[in-house]
């Protein structure tokens, strides 16, 4: 009789890993602390609470979030068939009835025969229990001691100061260049030139934009001190700017031959160099004010951010450092991870990674190889990205298409690029569980 298998977290993901393990025909114990214990955001018992929004966005195909709900359908995932039964009207977007969502997603639950649900704090894992951690970004304090102690301290965080994140194909190469400060290595960085004008036209805007109003407490406000929003600075006076994080210096434009009066920097945010990380820009702006002030900046007035800009708590592991590609701890036993904790942002995201860790559990009970999904799919850009990520600047990171292979035609206009994407996808992920199936 093998082990039953653990499931720690009954939120989005684990929920959905539980489900996969148990419908695969293995006995699954789900930890869940609430409401013994209740963590800073969630309000309820129930298991697959929304903490925040009730909406899972957008739900059409060329939107990168519609294709992975899509995806999980075809997968089989629960909370997408609840989520379906339980929709409210929101445009094009999924959203829910928050109360009957989690209620629908803890009665399949409960009623399953072969899940028990058991309502206490888990504080360690047994070696060598078969398990999937889902603990989220609220992991109890106890646990994440557990898991700083076992990864080691500097694989363990408890806070995102995330820059914005943009789309290399939307930005002006006309107004951009290519180099490294006084041309050492290789031209990693995109360099954004300001002349004097720019500059202060920006930062007068940057410094009255709108911001997040702080839920950070002494710790986090004592963390972040070392890692400043771009605002703050900016606001201790004009030119903090151009000697921090825009300091022109070991930088000429060829356009003017001169060095630029200041230079926003972007960074390779993946190998494939679709996306670029804004250097120094972690900030607090309200995301419509980031849109707005940061395509202010030369060569970004078409910018898609992928990702705003975010700093707040969140507990992740250094997954391309600690995990294998089937979402399993390095260091040996059936550990498996899932949700927000690997780094995947966002409900749907983390629905994703738990069905993949409650699926790939069982693969490796059964001595099988694990569900790796193609490139092409969502699947498989989320988690290559995150499994493949740079480990020394590893942060969350949400589905999008600037996460794909780029398509073999070029295709301008976006919709029909990314309705493209969206059917490579759809084909690529029946091509390969026709295969599995095989
Ligand atoms: C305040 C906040 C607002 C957010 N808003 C949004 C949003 O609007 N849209 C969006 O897409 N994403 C949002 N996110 C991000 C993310 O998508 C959600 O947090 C999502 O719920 C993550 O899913 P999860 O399963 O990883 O974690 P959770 O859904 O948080 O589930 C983790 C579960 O583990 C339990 N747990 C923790 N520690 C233990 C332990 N030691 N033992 C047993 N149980 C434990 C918790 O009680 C919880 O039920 C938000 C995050 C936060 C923190």
């Amino acid at each position: 009789m093998p082990k039953a298998i653990w499931v720690v977290g009954g939120g989005l993901a684990g929920a959905e890993a539980a489900w996969q393990a148990a419908n695969a025909g293995y006995d699954v114990i789900l930890y869940e602390m609430r409401p013994e214990r209740m963590t800073p955001a969630h309000t309820t018992p129930l298991l697959g609470e929304l903490v925040c929004s009730n909406s899972l966005k957008a739900n059409n195909l060329e939107n990168a979030s519609g294709l992975l709900k899509e995806e999980l359908r075809r997968l089989g995932s629960l909370l997408m068939t609840v989520a379906e039964e339980t929709k409210v009207p929101a445009g094009g977007a999924l959203a829910v009835d928050r109360q009957r969502f989690a209620a629908g997603i803890t009665a399949r639950i409960s009623e399953h025969p072969r899940i028990k649900v058991v309502r206490t704090e888990i504080s360690s894992i047994p070696s060598d229990q078969p398990a999937v951690v889902a603990t989220g970004p609220l992991t109890s304090p106890l646990l994440s001691a557990w898991l700083q102690q076992l990864f080691g301290e500097e694989y363990f965080y408890f806070f995102d100061a995330v820059a914005p994140i943009v789309t290399r194909e939307s930005l002006d190469f006309k107004r951009i260049f290519a180099a490294s400060r006084y041309g050492r290595g290789e031209a990693e960085y995109l360099n954004c030139p300001m002349n004097e004008e720019e500059y202060t036209l920006f930062w007068e805007n940057l410094t009255a934009a709108e911001v997040h109003q702080s839920h950070l407490g002494a710790a986090e406000k004592r963390f972040f001190e070392g890692c400043m929003p771009v605002e703050v600075l900016a606001a201790r006076g004009k030119d903090t700017l151009r000697y921090g994080p825009l300091k022109p210096v070991g930088l000429t434009d060829p356009a003017t031959g001169k060095r630029p009066y200041a230079v926003v920097q972007l960074r390779p945010e993946n190998r494939e160099k679709t996306l670029y990380n804004m250097v120094g820009f972690q900030t607090n702006l309200r995301w419509g004010e980031q849109k707005r002030v940061f395509r202010m900046i030369p060569g970004l007035a078409e910018a898609e951010f992928v990702r705003y800009g975010v700093m707040h708590r969140n507990s992740f592991i250094n997954t391309p450092k600690l995990l294998t590609n089937a979402l399993q701890w390095k260091g040996g036993w059936p550990l498996f991870f899932a949700g927000q904790l690997i780094g995947v942002e966002g409900y749907v995201e983390s629905i994703a990674a738990g069905l993949l860790a409650g699926k790939n559990i069982v693969r490796f009970l059964e001595g099988k190889a694990p569900l790796v999904f193609p490139r092409e799919t969502a699947m498989g850009a989320l988690f290559h990205h995150i499994i493949n990520a740079e480990i020394r600047h590893f942060q969350p990171m949400n589905i999008n298409f600037g996460l794909f292979p780029p398509l073999k035609v070029k295709i301008k206009e976006k919709l029909k690029k990314n309705r493209a994407i969206a059917e490579r996808a759809l084909n690529s992920l029946e091509n390969y569980l026709r295969n599995e199936e095989k």
